[in-house]
Formats: structure tokens, C-alpha cells, sequence
């Protein structure tokens, strides 16, 4: 049975990883120190036998006492809610924690994916975005934290690729949604569905004019899966293709949710990228991959998510 640790296991992605590698009879090391995760997200996989659980910070040494074919490595803040809350934590889980799993992965010649983000893009001047574009980060700007933690990321995992020859994957994460997203991280889809079931005005920030492209998790999961096992060590953009401004997304999240609520208009936080969208041309040759479930079909199912929330946790305002 091959073995996979999942860093982040407890957050969004992680849980779904750390299903979706059970369920093709992986055993599954999961590991999260809950900063922004929760452990409800695994709940359903206690008892299970091909499942353990390590309670660790990834930006300190990690120690694994068993063999190792492949390891995720998705512990990181995720929301620019989250990441201007702790800023330093975040420029430490991509640099420090990634040299702690590229070490690890190089000690048990395991294979290692790392988690990077359509933020390497920044707020970007080439559209839709190819993986050969460099991007455009404001270094020093409040989203700086993230984005440059996970670029340095990305260098530094290519170094351990060409000095170690250590197996490595990137995958280029884009905008993904569903089912155990936390309600108050402050990502668009949270904060709409709770304002809508709270009876609240859905904020827009700036005038809506933004656009993002939104991926389903089991999308998004599949084509991890996918570039996990082929042979490219280069960025892969993994993403719906979809694009909608935040305008029209409100208005179809009016309609899904049925609140009499209207939309109201905020300050856009700065360097707020103005476009995204993947160009997901080279996944669809490398890994015969590319999206399936529809924004309707992915929203409802998220959104029959979110109702199903107790109603302390649709009140709950702090993590
Ligand atoms: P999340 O916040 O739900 O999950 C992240 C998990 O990492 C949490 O459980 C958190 O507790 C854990 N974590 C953070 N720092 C840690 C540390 N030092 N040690 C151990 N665990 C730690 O976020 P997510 O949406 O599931 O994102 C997962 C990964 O995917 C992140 O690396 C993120 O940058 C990347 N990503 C996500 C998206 C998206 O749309 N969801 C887009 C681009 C990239
Ligand atoms: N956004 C918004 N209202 C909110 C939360 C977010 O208008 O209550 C906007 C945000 O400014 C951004 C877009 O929605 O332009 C997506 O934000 P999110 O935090 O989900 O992701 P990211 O900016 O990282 O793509």
C-alpha cells in the first residue's frame, strides 16, 4: 500500500485530498497544526484504518517514522482574510515548512507536490494567465505575504529538484470552492453564502468589476490526483477556466440563495487582482484533465453545504 503524507489535512483542500487518496487505497498521513483548519473536516475519518493524524507545525522539523512514496504539502493560510491576520506564519509555512517537506522528501525519496496559487500571478497583466508569465507582486504589499511565500516556494522546490533531483510537482492552484470551506475566512463564496443565510447585504469590494474563475473541489482534486502522478516538474495551472465578474457572481448567488437581501458596495482591498483567469491549455495535454462540474451544479451543492451549519457556527464570527 503506498504511503502519502498531506500537510494542511485539516483545511479545505487537505480533507478532500485525504478522501480522495483513501478511497485509491493510499494510506493517508495526515498532518495540520489547526491555525486555520478544522477538525471536523477529518471527523469523518476517525476509526478508519488506512488514516493516522499528526497534530504538528510544519515550520518545525517534521518527523516521520515510516517509509514514504509521495507527500502533499498544502499547510498554508489561504485566505487574504487569514493571511493579514498572521502574516508571519504564512511567509514561515511557505519557507520554512516547504524546506522542512523538501528535506523530508528527499531523506525518504518521496515524491512531493506542493500547493502554489494563481497569487504567484499577482494582479495580472497577461490574460488569461499561461504558466510561462512571471507575474506582477507588489513584494511589499499587504498580499505580499502570501504571494512571495509561495513563490519562493516554487524556487525553492525547483532547486531541490535540479541540485537533489528530488520528484517534484507545482501545482498553480486557481480560485476553488465547496463543501468544507469555513464560513468566516472571508473568501467571496463564504462571505456571500453566509450573508445571504444570515439575512445580511452582500458586500461587494470596489464596483464588482473584478473577475475571478471558480473551480469545483472535486475538480480541482482530480487534476491534483492527475499531475501527482505524471512526470512534469514544471507549474501546471489547475483551474475553471469560467471567469465572471464579482458583480454578475453576486447576482447568481441572489438567485441560487433566494435572500430578499441587496448588494452593497466596500472598499476594494488593495492590490485586489483586477483579473483572473487560467489558461489551462497545457493540463488538458499533459494530464487529459480539465473541468466537469458547472458553476450552478457546484454552487448548489456548496450552498446545501453551508444551510446544513448549525446556527452557531453561521453566527460565528471569529475563528
Ligand atoms: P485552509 O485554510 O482550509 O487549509 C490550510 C490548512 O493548513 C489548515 O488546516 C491549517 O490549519 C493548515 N496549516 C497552516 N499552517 C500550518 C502549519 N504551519 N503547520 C501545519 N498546518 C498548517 O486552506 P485551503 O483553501 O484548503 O488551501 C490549502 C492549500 O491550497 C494552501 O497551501 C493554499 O495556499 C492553496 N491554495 C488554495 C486555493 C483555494 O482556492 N482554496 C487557491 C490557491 C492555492
Ligand atoms: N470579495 C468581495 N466581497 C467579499 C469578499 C471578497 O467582493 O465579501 C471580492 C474580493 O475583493 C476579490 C474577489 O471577491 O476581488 C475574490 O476574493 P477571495 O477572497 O475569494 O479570493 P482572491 O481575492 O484571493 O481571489
Amino acid at each position: 500500500m503506498k504511503k502519502i503524507l498531506i500537510t494542511g489535512a485539516a483545511g479545505f483542500l487537505g480533507s478532500h485530498l485525504c478522501d480522495r487518496f483513501i478511497k485509491e487505497d493510499y494510506h493517508v498521513i495526515g498532518m495540520d497544526n489547526f491555525i486555520t483548519g478544522d477538525k471536523k473536516n477529518l471527523s469523518h475519518l476517525e476509526g478508519s484504518r488506512n488514516f493516522e493524524f499528526i497534530e504538528h507545525d510544519v515550520t518545525e522539523f517534521v518527523n516521520i517514522e515510516r517509509d514514504l512514496d509521495y507527500i502533499l504539502h498544502f499547510a498554508s493560510p489561504a485566505s487574504p482574510i487569514d493571511y493579514l491576520k498572521i502574516p508571519i506564519q504564512t511567509l514561515k509555512v511557505g519557507s520554512l515548512g516547504t524546506h522542512n517537506l523538501l528535506g523530508l522528501a528527499k531523506a525518504k525519496k518521496a515524491r512531493i507536490l506542493i500547493a502554489s496559487t494563481s497569487e504567484v500571478y499577482g494582479d495580472p497583466l497577461v490574460h488569461p494567465q499561461t504558466e510561462d508569465y512571471y507575474g506582477n507582486v507588489n513584494t511589499i504589499g499587504p498580499r505580499g505575504v502570501y504571494d512571495e511565500a509561495k513563490r519562493f516556494q516554487e524556487s525553492i522546490t525547483m532547486a531541490y529538484h535540479r541540485f537533489h533531483g528530488l520528484e517534484t510537482r507545482i501545482v498553480r492552484i486557481f480560485n476553488t470552492y465547496g463543501p468544507r470551506m469555513r464560513l468566516n475566512d472571508g473568501r467571496v463564496i463564504p462571505a456571500f453564502m453566509g450573508q445571504a443565510l444570515r439575512g445580511e447585504d452582500l458586500t461587494i469590494f470596489g464596483d464588482g468589476s473584478q473577475t475571478r474563475s471558480f473551480c469545483y473541489v472535486d475538480d480541482q482534486v482530480e487534476g491534483i490526483y492527475k499531475l501527482l502522478l505524471s512526470d512534469y516538474n514544471l507549474p501546471v495551472n489547475i483551474g475553471n477556466p469560467h471567469e465572471i465578474t464579482i458583480k454578475e457572481f453576486a447576482e447568481e448567488i441572489i438567485k441560487l440563495t433566494g435572500t430578499s437581501q441587496k448588494v452593497i458596495y466596500k472598499d476594494l482591498p488593495l492590490n485586489d487582482p483586477m483579473q483572473r483567469q487560467p489558461d489551462i491549455s497545457l493540463a488538458k495535454k499533459l494530464l487529459d484533465w480539465e473541468p466537469k462540474i458547472d458553476r450552478a451544479k457546484g454552487m448548489k451543492i456548496t450552498f446545501d453545504f453551508f444551510k446544513s451549519l448549525t446556527e452557531e457556527e453561521l453566527y460565528k464570527s471569529e475563528h
